[in-house]
């Protein structure tokens, strides 16, 4: 049922310090010429996730050995936001999944699956929106479990996870009922019996990511594919990568905002420097969100509340600068943003995923407010 032991194959990865390079090469000859394709028609990048992970963009955060390096995951999903959120959140959703398994103590995970995750030769993504919900008194946890000879059977509905498939593997939480109650976190593997995708919701935006319900009946979880039991020192482990990888969406969003406010200059910049927001401002302030982000990424695995409100103000802010620099963009591009093939208009709805993606701008507000009583 589950596959795990497939040789991994390390030539096709490009090493180096050049990965960036490589996937900002990638996105703009591969990807490119297909945005409107992945936002339109729903189609998933799955060869360009591929070519991605070729290049190493699912591995600096995940060393076999030393320091986890987010920066560089962050750049390469940034490099690839310029163009499509879609890809860059398939990207997120990647980065994900192998962070989990890489902060664990399931060293069989780490040395199979994990691999084969940190080249793209696997893929998959993260359910954890709702249990991330649940720990911060939000909404109830989905998926039930109780506990068998050699691992647990799981049960329930998740409304979206992404950049799924049916070999693909995704990151989630279960409640266990039996004694002594508790969460846990474990790998499903999409192809485990009792799994059901399926795909019947219409997006605005992000339509090309493969975002399923997935439905989990009596799906037996074997105890080799858990990440944590109990989960609740592990998920406040993983919490601040999980959160800060999400501003490689954000600051690649607010690049090519501020790519297609310059565009415009030469024909409408006469008129456009009336605007309160010019591309200057949001350059000065995407610098500013980068370092402290980047700061903040070099010790992800700090437990520090100070160091947890700082990630959660950073993600809020991010959030926030991608709906302005959108909302900005489409001002400056006027009607030729507002034509169904304008760049302007996609990126403006992609724009509010940023904000509505788990942790939503008000669930982080709402955790700011907690933390001050
Ligand atoms: C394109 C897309 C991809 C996503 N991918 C993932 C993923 O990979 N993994 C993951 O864990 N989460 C994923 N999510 C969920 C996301 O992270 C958020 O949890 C979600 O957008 C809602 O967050 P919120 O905090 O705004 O909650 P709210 O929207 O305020 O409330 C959420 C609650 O409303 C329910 N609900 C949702 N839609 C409807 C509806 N049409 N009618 C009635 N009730 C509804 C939900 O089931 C949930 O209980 C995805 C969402 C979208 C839109």
């Amino acid at each position: 049922m589950l596959e795990t032991g497939a040789a991994i194959r390390k030539e096709h990865v490009v090493p180096g310090l050049d990965v960036v390079e490589s996937v900002r090469a990638i996105a703009a000859r591969d990807l490119a010429p297909i945005v409107q394709q992945i936002d339109a028609e729903g189609r998933y990048p799955a060869e360009v996730l591929s070519a991605l992970g070729r290049a190493g963009a699912f591995m600096a955060h995940v060393p076999e050995v030393g320091t986890p390096d987010l920066v560089t995951a962050i750049r390469a999903m940034s490099a690839v936001g310029e163009y499509c959120l879609s890809t860059s959140f398939c990207m997120w959703c990647q980065d994900a999944l192998g962070w989990y398994i890489h902060a664990s103590a399931n060293d069989e995970l780490k040395h199979k699956l994990g691999r084969r995750v940190a080249i793209g030769e696997a893929l998959g993504g993260t359910a954890l929106s709702n249990p991330m919900k649940t720990f911060f008194g939000i909404e109830a946890i989905r998926l039930k479990a109780r506990r068998v000879a050699g691992g647990y059977v799981v049960r329930g509905l998740l409304p979206f996870v992404s950049n799924l498939g049916a070999d693909h593997y995704f990151g989630a939480v279960f409640e266990v009922e039996d004694e002594p109650r508790r969460f846990v976190m474990a790998i499903v593997p999409c192809a485990a019996d009792g799994v059901s995708l399926a795909d019947n919701t219409k997006f605005v935006a992000l339509d090309g990511t493969r975002t399923f319900a997935v439905q989990m009946r009596d799906v037996m979880i074997p105890d080799s594919f858990v990440l944590a039991d109990p989960s609740d020192a592990f998920i406040r482990r993983i919490r601040a990568g999980f959160v800060l990888l999400q501003s490689g969406m954000a600051f690649g969003l607010i690049r090519g905002c501020v790519a297609l406010m310059e565009q415009v200059k030469g024909a409408l910049g006469h008129v456009n420097k009336y605007l309160d927001m010019q591309p200057e401002d949001f350059r000065e302030q995407l610098a500013a969100m980068e370092a402290q982000i980047e700061r903040l990424a070099a010790t992800p695995f700090e437990t520090d509340q100070t160091y947890w409100r700082a990630v959660l103000e950073a993600r809020l802010a991010a959030g926030e600068a991608t709906i302005a620099a959108a909302h900005a963009a489409m001002l400056h591009c006027g009607a030729r943003g507002y034509v169904t093939t304008g760049a302007a208009q996609r990126r403006l709805r992609e724009a509010y995923f940023v904000a509505i993606v788990t942790p939503a701008t008000k669930q982080l507000k709402k955790m700011l407010a907690d933390m001050s009583h």
